[in-house]
């Protein structure tokens, strides 16, 4: 077998590397597979704080799951503030502002600050906790907004600071993206603003506390953004450290020691659920001769296209190909009889046979082909995954010796 092909070492000045300033530092990224979508994203930026659509899915569930924990103590926390506030707000009011605060305060802010805190271990709105946590801050703003109002109206002297920190609390505390943050800070700004002209506070006061918000929202959207932005240097760090170890660098697919990994899992899946697996050593025709008349760029261009066929046909969770080494591949298929298998192995060597990479130093065809070798198993408790991995082989070798270009099976007794 041969194992890895070459890899061009580009200059130190080639080299790319995450900013000094990111979290992670990162090893020489060339040796990244080059259509990780981690990798393009790096190289495209997200000034605007946006990934591209697939990887923006994957970030928005990364950034739920990194900040469910901060969520969940802001909103313990603020609860205990509005309790605190409610204390204050019984003992220092004046009726009937007091019945009407309390009111807002135990029959608004609250509920809503409770309602959000259970949300919070709800696995079904993990996805939609951002619209959940930004609307309670939302509204949870405008009601605090209502009630300076309110206070102001009854001529109570309620300090106007409350709102500030609320605000810092949206910005920093509560683990809300850039985007939904900045609409509460600004909303709740808006609605403060409202409020105070609606009453007719004197133009000196409002100006200064209009200014003292706005402050607080400009240091508040910027320490967000530089807060998102981190996270999301973090999360592509993560994911490109993660292509490193688990991908082979030229062709995306999964590399041998992430494949035997996953391959386990199959494998006592398919043991505890007595289900048959298909374990497949593939093997280009000729290859060495393909190298040598097209040479060596050709050739690593032809072993992407033949994986990415390999690729499309081992999508389903518990299946999964990889590239073994050279120009050897393997993958597991899992739950299908045998007919199925063959089905896909056939279609598998047509799909590469309809590249049409021509191969003028080929005995099997003019173009390039692959030969199979499939092991049919229903692993038992005696059997391993290494049986059925030399199985495979004995049946890679009987299709290359009938003539290659071709899928031959060989069953596993039990
Ligand atoms: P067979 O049909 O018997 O498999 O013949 P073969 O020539 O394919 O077999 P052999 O194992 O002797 O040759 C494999 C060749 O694959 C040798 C090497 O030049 C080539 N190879 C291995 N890894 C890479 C790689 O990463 N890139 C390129 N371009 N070629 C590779
Ligand atoms: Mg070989
Ligand atoms: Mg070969």
């Amino acid at each position: 077998m041969v194992t890895g092909g070459r890899v061009p070492r580009p200059a130190a000045s080639e080299r790319l590397t995450i900013k000094a300033s990111a979290i992670v530092k990162l090893p020489h990224l060339e040796w990244v597979n080059q259509d990780s979508p981690y990798l393009r994203q790096h190289q495209q930026g997200f000034r605007g704080l946006r990934f591209d659509d697939e990887l923006e899915q994957t970030f928005k569930r990364y950034h739920a799951n990194v900040f469910l924990r901060r969520m969940r103590w802001a909103l313990l926390v603020a609860t205990l503030l509005a309790m605190l506030f409610v204390l204050l707000d019984a003992i220092n009011m004046p009726d009937p502002l007091r019945g009407q605060v309390l009111t807002l305060r135990l029959g608004v802010i609250q509920p809503l600050l409770l309602l959000a805190w259970v949300a919070t271990y709800q696995r079904s709105l993990r996805d939609h906790l951002q619209w959940v946590g930004g609307l309670v801050a939302l509204l949870s703003g405008l009601a605090v907004a209502g009630i300076i109002g309110l206070a102001r109206y009854h001529s109570f002297a309620l300090p106007y600071e409350g709102i500030i920190l609320v605000t810092v609390f949206f910005y920093f505390l509560t683990g809300l993206r850039f985007t939904t943050a900045v609409l509460c800070g600004w909303l709740t700004l808006l609605a403060y603003l409202a409020v105070e002209l609606s009453v007719g506070l004197a133009g000196e006061l409002l100006l200064s506390n209009v200014l003292f918000l706005t402050l607080a929202n400009i240091i508040g959207s910027v320490g967000c953004y530089s807060l998102e932005y981190a996270t999301r240097q973090n999360f592509l760090a993560h994911g490109l450290l993660q292509d490193l170890a688990e991908k082979d660098f030229l062709t995306g697919l999964l590399n041998r020691r992430a494949f035997t990994e996953r391959a386990e899992l199959s494998w006592r899946q398919a043991q505890r659920e007595k289900q048959a697996l298909g374990v497949v050593m593939m093997d280009v025709d000729f290859f060495k001769r393909y190298n040598d008349h097209y040479g060596h760029a050709a050739g690593d261009e032809a072993l992407r296209q033949v994986s990415r066929v390999i690729g499309e046909h081992a999508r389903r969770p518990l299946d999964c190909a990889a590239r073994y080494g050279g120009e050897e591949f393997v993958g597991i298929w899992y739950g299908l009889t045998e007919e199925q298998l063959l089905t896909i192995m056939e279609n598998i060597r047509a799909g590469i046979e309809a590249l049409a990479l021509s191969h003028v130093g080929s005995d099997a065809a003019n173009v390039v082909t692959l030969s199979l070798g499939m092991a049919y198993v229903t692993p038992q408790t005696h059997q391993s995954l290494e049986d059925a991995l030399r199985l495979a082989d004995v049946a890679l070798y009987l299709a290359k010796e009938q003539g290659r270009n071709r899928v031959v099976a060989k069953k596993q007794a039990s």
